[in-house]
């Protein structure tokens, strides 16, 4: 489970403050010192584990804290609220076009789950009561296509292909009018993934972007590939421009580096994750629960 080794040192750490009754400066540095030790092992941004420390520190060394009856709770609670902001501090959800359809474009490295994930909210946007359209539009990967298919069937929820000898751009471009013509208020455009972040990937996807000019474009990522996930995330902004992130394999990651510092490092809001294969394995992303999940 996600978190594991990091709730069981933080929750060690702070537990001492609060057997403390009084604390000094000290007492808050050690501990800040153990804090950072396990956010880092972790696997969370280096970066982040200092900011996220010296406001804490701060936080934590001020009258809040000192001049409360009970400090130890009172640090718990600066914590507890730091981790939430550092996630997002509230659910970011996904904007509807208020001209339908709303267009969401899937975009990813191979392997990370977007084709599956793509499955996932389809079926949960149904679940919402919406009519939603998969579009296949990984015409490189082998077998994408019958894979999308057969989540697509699974859920319940039209799959619209041309195959794969068409350029995905046309593929989304007459997805899009396909959705408008059959009613479907929500497009989602699967869309190829590389191995590797490439030029050739970042400008066909630009090209999508430019010619069905989505509302949401989602990067799905691995939280399993920690720091890498990071980086994936950065790039992605910067090249294409991301509006939210979907963090799959949170089941599979047991320290949950990228959980804690994908947002804050670009800002963008994690909506959503994946918590295992099975198609009903996703869930609207919580930063306030996430926290509570470290911290008991
Ligand atoms: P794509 O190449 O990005 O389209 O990746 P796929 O959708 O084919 O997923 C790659 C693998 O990851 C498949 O075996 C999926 O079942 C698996 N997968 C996707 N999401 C999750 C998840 O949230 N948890 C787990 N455990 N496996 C997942």
């Amino acid at each position: 489970m996600i978190f594991e080794g990091l709730a069981d040192k933080l929750q060690n750490t702070l537990q001492k403050l609060k057997g403390k009754g009084k604390l000094t400066e000290n007492d808050v540095a050690e501990a800040m010192r153990e804090v950072k030790l396990a956010l880092l092992e972790a696997d969370v941004n280096f970066k982040v584990v200092k900011d996220f420390v010296k406001i804490v520190k701060e936080r934590a060394t001020g009258s809040e804290v000192f001049e409360s009856l009970t400090p130890g709770q009172q640090v718990i609670k600066i914590v507890n609220e730091e981790l939430t902001e550092l996630m997002g501090t509230t659910q970011s959800k996904i904007t509807f076009s208020s001209k339908p359809p709303t267009v969401i474009m899937l975009v990813g490295l191979q392997g990370a789950g977007k084709t599956t994930t793509s499955g996932k909210l389809a079926g949960y946007l149904k679940k919402q009561g919406k009519r939603p359209l998969l579009v296949a539009g990984d015409i490189y990967r082998p077998a994408a296509i019958k894979q999308l298919e057969v989540v697509g069937s699974q859920v319940d929820v039209p799959v619209f292909t041309l195959g794969d000898q068409i350029s995905p751009v046309d593929i989304a471009k007459a997805g899009v009018e396909h959705g408008i013509k059959h009613g479907n208020d929500v497009v989602l455009i699967d869309t190829a993934g590389r191995l590797h972040i490439d030029d050739t990937l970042m400008d066909e996807l630009k090209d999508i972007k430019t010619t069905v000019k989505p509302q949401e474009i989602l990067l799905v990522v691995d939280s399993m590939t920690g720091q890498d996930a990071v980086n994936v995330a950065e790039h992605f902004d910067t090249k294409l421009g991301v509006d939210g992130i979907i963090l799959t394999k949170l089941d599979g990651d047991t320290r949950g580096g990228a959980a804690l510092s994908v947002r804050a490092v670009t800002r963008k809001p994690i909506k959503f994750v994946g918590l295992g294969e099975k198609l009903n394995d996703l869930e609207p992303f919580h930063p306030d629960r996430m926290a509570s999940r470290i911290l008991g």
